[in-house]
């Protein structure tokens, strides 16, 4: 069903499954999202890979040049085995550096690489979204994809090489040689796995799980600070900071206790792998000690087998220090692999076609639709509008007037019906080649947080700077964009702060126009305009209707006095549909609303005129 269709499985929230083995599934999930953005980077990767075995090869051999030293050139006082020795492990030492130094050069530019990538990636991803996604997806959770998630997964990737596949490396060269210079101490030493790779992982397992659950809450934060600030006029109209603390706080208070669950269990892990090592430790040292005490191993292979022990400790505690990384990685992970694997709704069709230039006639073909999760429902659209045509959509708010666009400009489809253009049900066609040939003026007037000409250039590059003031003049906002003292480069700010809500209006009408689009659309469009630049505009809007089709939805009915024809919207209905004339003679939604509007604006009139005579 169409409708389906529409439908988005919200990213996030609180659908988490306990998993039996969550560690195996997250680093089976992280590889399995790591691969393709690995692959790329092949030549590089086994570069690395040379560079990190040549580096074990040659810490292997210190161990047993040590053994050597001693046994061969301290015990028995061979000065040519000691100088031997003492050369080599010199020449070793600058290899090993001179290898480890390279190998951190490469793996810190693939990781930086992979997750620009990845980066890059995900913003593609959002980008290529449908607007029923932006609709229900809360902005902070996906802010917090790319600010929290990606850092986490970055900090895991640089730590990859130091923090797991060279201490890796080493525990599987120290386990030989401890095998080589004593079997019985090599079995015993090998304790050391289970008590520092299977106890701690009781609490590893755990801290998998808080991890994702930490990242989630800090989601909920992002979306209350973002929601926060862009609230900031109605929090402090309606005396809501109180209110608005409280619900924060309470949030941050769930923060507390998942941070700390989080952060303890991680602390835990590698406290764990800490005490098994010193456990171990004194056993071996003290039967190795024992048996050298005894003759049944030399001093050198206790003194060899000591460093080996000490150092695979090391790096296995460095392993276990590496898994708290690992795990909010692998929570962050699952959150990107969450996000990657919505796809878009609104997808082109694999046939889809151009959209021939608009010739003829917009149908709604009996259009009924309704959103995904909500109980308002429009059906029975029945609408031609013609080429060249001024349509105005009118009625009460909440009657479906920006939903009659949505559908317009195939934000959603609609459930029953379809919307054709000459003929051609828009669904079959590419939806860039639909909207190429549209422009809208939406109520909120976006603009970029760049300078005026930019803003209107947007909607079409190839735009010269007459172009520019051409559509600025006919959006009457030229006169107050050459008064700026850095006219058409003068920056509007975040948003477009910097201007007046009517001046952003305008600039976005500018910018529609500059478009030069056979559709123009208008979403209230002027709606944040004094009713002296509104009646200008709409007489331009009223020019530029006699060139090509305009479909305004507005609740002020002066701007669509004019308009060929006027649907009037109720509860999702076609109520009335006429001239401005053959409403008003009908006597019937359209009319009950202009009389409250005129007697509104009389009103209006009457205060201002007194305040004139004053
Ligand atoms: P109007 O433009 O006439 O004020 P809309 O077309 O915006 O009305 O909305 C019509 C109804 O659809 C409203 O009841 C509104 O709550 C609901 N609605 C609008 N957009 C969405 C959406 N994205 N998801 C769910 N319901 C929506």
């Amino acid at each position: 069903m169409s409708q389906d269709k529409n439908y988005v499985e919200p990213v996030d929230e609180d659908d988490e499954e306990e998993e039996e083995d969550v560690s195996a599934d997250d680093l089976r999930l992280m590889a399995r999202f790591l691969a393709p953005f690995a692959a790329p980077y092949k030549t590089t990767i086994a570069i690395l890979v040379v560079l990190i075995l040549t580096e074990a090869a040659l810490n292997f051999s210190f161990p047993l040049v040590t053994q050597y030293l001693i046994d061969e050139g301290l015990i028995k006082k061979e000065w040519r085995a000691l100088l031997n020795s003492l050369m080599f492990m010199g020449i070793a030492a600058i290899a090993v550096s001179g290898v480890a130094l390279l190998a951190d050069f490469v793996y810190t530019r693939l990781f930086a690489d992979i997750t620009r990538d990845i980066r890059q990636r995900l913003f593609d991803h959002v980008q290529s979204m449908s607007m029923p996604f932006f609709h229900t997806t809360p902005t902070g959770t996906v802010l917090s994809r790319f600010s929290g998630d990606l850092v986490a997964l970055e900090a895991a990737l640089v730590a990859f090489v130091p923090g797991f596949v060279m201490p890796f490396m080493e525990v599987i060269y120290a386990t030989i040689l401890m095998f080589m210079f004593d079997i019985w101490l090599g079995l015993i030493a090998s304790l050391v796995f289970p008590m520092i790779l299977w106890w701690p992982r009781i609490f590893a397992r755990k801290a998998f799980l808080f991890a994702y659950e930490k990242r989630q809450t800090e989601g909920r934060l992002m979306t209350a600070v973002q929601e926060n600030v862009s609230a900031q006029p109605v929090i402090k109209a309606f005396g809501m900071v109180g209110r608005a603390r409280l619900a924060f706080a309470g949030i941050n208070g769930v923060w507390v206790g998942v941070a700390r669950r989080t952060n303890f269990s991680s602390a835990l892990v590698e406290r764990t792998a800490q005490t098994g090592l010193y456990v171990i430790h004194i056993a071996v040292f003290a039967l190795g000690a024992y048996w050298a005490f005894t003759d049944r191993i030399t001093v050198g292979t206790i003194i060899a087998f000591e460093g080996v022990f000490l150092s695979m400790g090391y790096a296995l505690t460095n392993v276990t220090q590496y898994v708290p990384t690992l795990a909010q990685a692998a929570g962050s992970i699952r959150h990107l692999d969450d996000l990657l694997a919505v796809k878009p709704t609104m997808v082109d069709a694999p046939d889809a076609g151009t959209l021939a230039p608009f010739e003829r006639e917009i149908v709604f073909d009996n259009v009924a639709f309704s959103y995904p999760g909500s109980s308002f429902r429009t059906e029975q659209l029945a609408v031609t509008v013609p080429k060249g045509s001024f349509l105005g959509i009118v009625g009460p708010s909440g009657s479906g007037k920006s939903t009659f666009l949505n559908l317009l400009m195939r934000f959603y489809d609609p459930v029953e019906g379809r919307v054709t253009i000459d003929g051609t049900d828009i669904r079959t066609v590419t939806q860039a080649s639909l909207r190429a040939q549209m422009a809208v003026v939406f109520q909120e007037s976006f603009l970029f947080n760049t300078s005026i000409a930019e803003n209107i250039r947007m909607a079409y590059p190839d735009a010269t700077m007459e172009d520019i003031i051409a559509a600025a003049k006919q959006a009457e906002v030229h006169d107050f964009i050459a008064a700026l003292p850095q006219g058409y480069d003068t920056t509007v700010g975040e948003r477009g702060g910097q201007l007046s809500g009517g001046q952003r209006q305008r600039v976005a009408i500018a910018r529609a126009l500059v478009r030069n689009p056979a559709v123009l659309i208008l979403d209230e469009a002027t709606s944040a305009l004094d009713a002296e630049t509104e009646s200008k505009l709409n007489e331009t809007l009223r020019r530029i209707a006699e060139t090509r089709t305009v479909v305004s939805v507005t609740h002020r009915l002066g701007s669509v006095v004019t308009a060929d024809r006027i649907i009037v919207l109720d509860h999702g209905h076609i109520a009335e549909t006429g001239t401005h004339d053959e409403l008003l003679r009908a006597g019937g939604l359209y009319a009950t609303m202009w009389s409250r509007q005129q007697s509104a604006r009389k009103a209006v009139a009457a205060v201002e005129d007194d305040e004139d005579d004053e």
